[in-house]
C-alpha cells in the first residue's frame, strides 16, 4: 500500500494557512487578492507533483493525473468563511495533493491515476458551490454576471482581476472521473465524542425549512376574554409542542430539527399577540424519513386551521435539499482502508453539514471521509483537528484511493 508523507501534508497545510492566517484561523473568501494568491500556489505545487494543471474561467484549481485509464476524483475548496477554520476545505484538497503524490511515488501504485480539485466558492461567497456547479454545467455565464458577494463585489469582475475571465471553464467527463472522494473534517463532536478517528459517511443530510405564519387579531390583555381571543400566540406555542412530539416519534438516529426563530408581533405584555411566526427546519440522511417529518407537521397545522380560531399558513424557505446518498462500493473501499490502518477505530455516519460532494454526486458516484473536530468546532477561527487525525486520515485516502483505481482498471 502507498504510505504518504505526513510532514509534507502538515508543511503544505500550514503553507496554505499563511494565505490569510489570522491566528490559528484564516480569512480568505472567494476571489480575494489572496484566495486568488492561494490557487497560484496550489497550482505549482499541484505541477511540482507531476500533475498537468489548469485553474479555469470560474479559479476552479484542477490537476490531472499522467496515468492512463480512469483517475479518482479527489477534491474540497479552498476558500474559507468570513472567519474560517484553516481545514475546512483546504484539508481535502491538500489530501488529494498528498495522495497523488503518494501513489505515483510507489511503484507498485504509479499507475493509478488521482486527479485533485479545489472547487470555487463553496462558502457562497457569490452563490451556491458555484466551482463544482460549474463543472458539471450547472452555472450558466449569466448567473456569474449576477453574482455579487454582500458588499456588491461583482463575481465576473473579481474573475477579470484574478485573470482567469475568458478561459474555459473545465466539465467533468465521467469516463476519465467514474467517482469522487471528498475528505473533510467533521464539523461537529460525533467521532469525538464516540472516541472514534475516523468516519465513513453514508450520506449528506437532506434539508428541508418553512415559515409557519399565525394570523389572530390583536386585541387589550386586560378587557379580551379567553374564550373570545384569537391569540397567534399561544397557537404557535401549542403547535410547536406538538410538532416537537410528533417527530420525537419519528425520528431516526441522527434526524435534527430546529425551530430556529420565534417572533410574536407586537410582543408586548399587556397586548393578546395578533400574529406571530416560527421557522421550523429539519434534516435526516433519510428521504423516505423527510417525507414522514413534512406530512406529520403539515397534517398537525391542517388539524389546528379546521380547530381555529387562528390561521395558520406555511411557506417554504430556501431550497429543498434532498439527501445525497454516498456510492455503497466506494464506501465499502473506504471502510476497508480504514479497518486496515485503523482497526476498530472507524464508524460509519451521515455529514449534517453540505459539501461540494453533494453536487458531484448529480453525475458520479461520490464518497466521503471525515475526520475529528476538536470539540466539535468549525466556522471558527478555533477550529483544528489532531496532527495525528490529519496524517491518519490522509494515510486511509490513500489507501481507499489505490482500491478503488485498481478495481476500476479490473485489477486485483
Ligand atoms: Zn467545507
Amino acid at each position: 500500500m502507498p504510505r504518504i508523507n505526513g510532514q509534507r501534508l502538515l508543511d503544505d497545510l500550514k503553507t496554505l494557512r499563511a494565505y490569510g492566517a489570522t491566528g490559528n484561523g484564516v480569512v480568505r473568501t472567494s476571489l480575494t487578492d489572496i484566495d486568488i494568491e492561494s490557487r497560484n500556489w496550489l497550482a505549482e505545487r499541484m505541477k511540482e507533483a507531476g500533475l498537468a494543471v489548469t485553474i479555469d474561467g470560474i479559479g476552479n484549481v484542477i490537476g490531472r493525473s499522467p496515468a492512463s485509464g480512469p483517475a479518482l476524483l479527489m477534491g474540497s475548496h479552498t476558500d474559507t468563511q468570513p472567519e474560517g477554520g484553516w481545514l475546512d476545505g483546504a484539508m481535502g484538497v491538500i489530501y488529494g495533493l498528498e495522495v497523488a503524490r503518494a501513489l505515483s511515488e510507489d511503484p507498485k501504485t504509479a499507475g493509478l491515476g488521482v486527479d485533485v480539485a479545489s472547487w470555487m466558492d463553496e462558502e457562497g461567497t457569490f452563490g451556491i458551490c458555484m466551482g463544482s456547479r460549474s463543472f458539471l454545467g450547472q452555472v450558466p455565464d449569466g448567473e456569474i454576471a449576477r453574482a455579487k458577494d454582500v458588499d456588491g463585489r461583482g463575481m465576473a469582475e473579481s474573475l477579470a482581476k484574478a485573470g482567469y475571465a475568458g478561459r474555459p471553464r473545465d466539465r467533468l467527463d465521467p469516463k476519465r472521473n467514474p467517482g469522487y472522494l471528498e475528505a473533510h473534517i467533521e464539523q461537529g463532536g460525533h467521532l469525538e465524542n464516540s472516541g472514534k478517528r475516523i468516519g465513513v459517511v453514508t450520506a449528506i443530510v437532506g434539508i428541508r425549512t418553512f415559515r409557519l405564519a399565525f394570523e389572530g387579531a390583536q386585541n387589550h390583555a386586560g378587557t379580551t376574554p379567553m374564550p373570545i381571543r384569537k391569540d397567534a400566540g399561544m397557537a404557535l406555542v401549542r403547535l410547536a409542542y406538538r410538532i416537537d412530539e410528533a417527530f420525537e416519534a419519528i425520528k431516526g438516529e441522527r434526524t435534527v430539527w430546529t425551530m430556529g426563530r420565534i417572533a410574536l408581533h407586537p410582543g408586548s405584555h399587556s397586548i393578546v399577540p395578533g400574529f406571530a411566526d416560527m421557522f421550523l427546519q429539519f434534516r435526516d440522511p433519510d428521504e423516505g424519513r423527510m417525507e414522514r417529518f413534512e406530512a406529520a407537521f403539515r397534517a398537525l397545522v391542517a388539524e389546528a386551521n379546521a380547530a381555529g380560531p387562528v390561521a395558520i399558513s406555511i411557506e417554504p424557505k430556501g431550497e429543498k435539499i434532498t439527501p445525497t446518498p454516498m456510492d455503497e462500493a466506494l464506501q465499502a473501499h473506504i471502510a476497508a482502508a480504514a479497518e486496515a490502518d485503523a482497526p476498530g477505530n472507524w464508524i460509519h455516519m451521515p455529514s449534517g453539514a453540505g459539501h461540494d460532494a453533494m453536487i458531484i454526486g448529480d453525475e458520479i458516484p461520490v464518497s466521503m471521509l471525515f475526520v475529528p473536530s476538536i470539540g466539535g468546532v468549525s466556522h471558527d477561527f478555533s477550529e483544528d483537528t489532531a496532527e495525528d487525525d490529519i496524517i491518519l486520515g490522509c494515510q486511509v485516502c490513500a489507501d481507499a484511493a489505490a482500491r478503488i483505481v485498481r478495481g476500476w482498471k479490473g485489477g486485483g
